[in-house]
């Protein structure tokens, strides 16, 4: 898609530190390293969010994060990784072509917080699931 960064590195107008590629899927360093290996996993084709992709696209994507989590746990031994994918600028979606980010964490002090400030407690959890589960 035009003026998507993204798809410019997919073909290459764009330079990326790539880590792996497959006939569907891209992988390449996150330019802001995060934590060292900080890696996004992305479609080929421009998908904006978990809502475009479609049911065939998401086992290709993620064999392709199991393999580079693997690799970069070969590489650097961490002692941890998040996995992080921001849908929509609400969820802090900064580029609008579908990611994943892969971020190794050497110590609790490093990366992110995956905290949530808001405690919401007192919700009635079996309610909530069942409200999901009808719709599956
Ligand atoms: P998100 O906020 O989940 O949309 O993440 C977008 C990520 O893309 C950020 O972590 C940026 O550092 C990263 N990013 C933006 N431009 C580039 C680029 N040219 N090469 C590599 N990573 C990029
Ligand atoms: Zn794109």
């Amino acid at each position: 898609m035009e003026n998507c960064i993204f798809c410019k590195i997919v073909n290459g107008d764009i330079p990326s530190a790539k880590v792996y590629e497959d006939e569907n899927v891209y992988a390449f360093l996150d330019i802001s390293q995060v934590t060292k290996g900080h890696t996004l996993v992305i479609p080929k084709a421009h998908k904006e969010n978990i809502f475009e992709i479609t049911a065939d696209m998401a086992g290709p994507i993620f064999e392709a994060v199991k393999k580079v989590a693997d690799a970069i746990q070969s590489a650097y031994s961490p002692k941890g990784l998040n996995l992080l994918n921001n849908n929509g600028e609400t969820a802090g979606q900064t580029v609008f072509h579908y990611h994943i980010h892969l971020i190794p964490r050497y110590s609790t002090e490093d990366g992110f917080h995956p905290v949530f400030k808001e405690n919401n407690g007192n919700q009635d959890l079996p309610a909530i699931a069942a409200s999901i589960k009808a719709h599956l």
